[in-house]
């Protein structure tokens, strides 16, 4: 079976894998992960080596354009009308960031989409229906919901927002899944740059240290493409997830609140990984229900919805043991 016909028997889900390039200049730094052929990484762990198939793989090498020559016929499809949703899964460091958001020289899949939606937004004005772009941005920590695009008053306490958990054959269409999340509405591509500053930063005010929090939770931005006339009629969405750092953390080495985080992500990466498992066995009952992550994303991981995953890799041997673990995760999916 080829891998179309395959997906046709299987789920909407497809997998890229992306290996970061070695950050340091040593020349003798060993890498333990490699792609011998396309559609292949192979790994080398204590002498072993293992094979994983993905849809695709992109070495250290891969542009961002390259990535999103792989991303942008979801993105079409999402302008088409279905949901979708994209993810970046791997241990904190791999690239999970660079990938979804890039840097200003380099923009990733977020800046990219948006550009292609504004595109698409356009023809779809000229064949006379337009279009209109809405943007949320929230993050989940310790299985708390909190909006970026609502600063909390100076002072005030942090506000954090419920998700409906009903099935998504069982919501009303129309009905929010996160009640009284912000949605500004944007008007070009280059003004999502200063919206996620503005989320960035909203996501720093309770944290220490800015990469510390990040890497231990997830951020989702949502991009609503509503019809331009009736803006609160039903519409498609795209997730563009950026989860927290998916490395083990040992429990004799964390303790208290670092212990409740660390459990938090355990628990809501594995409800994914199973939300996801039970999606390409085309199972009946999907277990959304068993974190926040998975409820506020199940619309756009429902039978018919576009999915993405990106699992990132750190080449390096150290991260030997992580990256089998995430390798793993991917097959779930792949
Ligand atoms: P994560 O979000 O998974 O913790 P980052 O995206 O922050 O990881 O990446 C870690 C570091 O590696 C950053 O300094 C980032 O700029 C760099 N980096 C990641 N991927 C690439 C890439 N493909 N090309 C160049 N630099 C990269
Ligand atoms: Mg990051």
């Amino acid at each position: 079976q080829t891998h179309e016909q395959l997906q046709q028997i299987r789920g909407n889900i497809r997998v890229l894998c992306r290996i970061r390039p070695s950050l340091s200049d040593a020349e003798e730094e060993k890498l333990a992960t490699t792609i011998p052929m396309p559609g292949l990484i192979r790994l080398t762990k204590d002498r072993r080596t293992l094979d994983f198939e993905y849809n695709s793989c992109l070495g250290g090498g891969s542009t961002q354009e390259e990535v999103f020559e792989e991303i942008s016929p979801l993105v079409m499809s999402f302008a088409d009308g279905h949901n979708a949703c994209i993810f970046a899964y791997g241990q904190t460091g791999s690239g999970k960031t660079f990938t979804m958001q890039g840097t200003r020289d380099c923009p990733g899949i977020a800046p990219r989409s948006l550009r292609l939606l504004f595109e698409q937004a356009r023809r779809s004005a000229e064949a006379g229906s337009p279009r209109t772009i809405q943007v949320s941005m929230l993050e989940v920590y310790n299985e708390q919901v909190r909006d970026l695009l609502c600063s909390p008053e100076e002072g005030g306490e942090t506000k954090y927002l419920d998700v409906c958990a009903l099935g998504p054959h069982q919501l009303r269409p129309g009905v929010e899944r996160v009640p009284g999340l912000s949605r500004r509405t944007v008007e070009s591509a280059g003004e999502i740059e200063a919206l996620i500053a503005e989320g960035t930063r909203n996501r720093a005010t309770t944290a220490t240290s800015m990469n510390e929090h990040s890497s231990r939770s997830h951020a989702v931005l949502s991009i609503r493409y509503a019809d331009a006339e009736d803006v609160e009629a039903p519409a498609p969405v795209l997730h563009l997830v950026d989860l927290a750092g998916s490395e083990r953390i040992a429990k004799s080495e964390v303790k208290g609140v670092h212990l409740r985080e660390a459990q938090a992500i355990n628990k809501s990466l594995s409800a994914l990984g199973d939300v996801i498992a039970s999606l390409q066995q085309r199972q009946q009952h999907i277990p959304y229900r068993n974190s926040k992550l998975t409820q506020l994303l199940q619309d756009s991981l429902s039978g018919n919805s576009k999915v993405m995953m990106v699992c990132n890799i750190s080449p390096e041997e150290s991260s030997a043991s992580e990256t089998a673990s995430s390798l793993n995760f991917a097959k779930r999916a792949n």
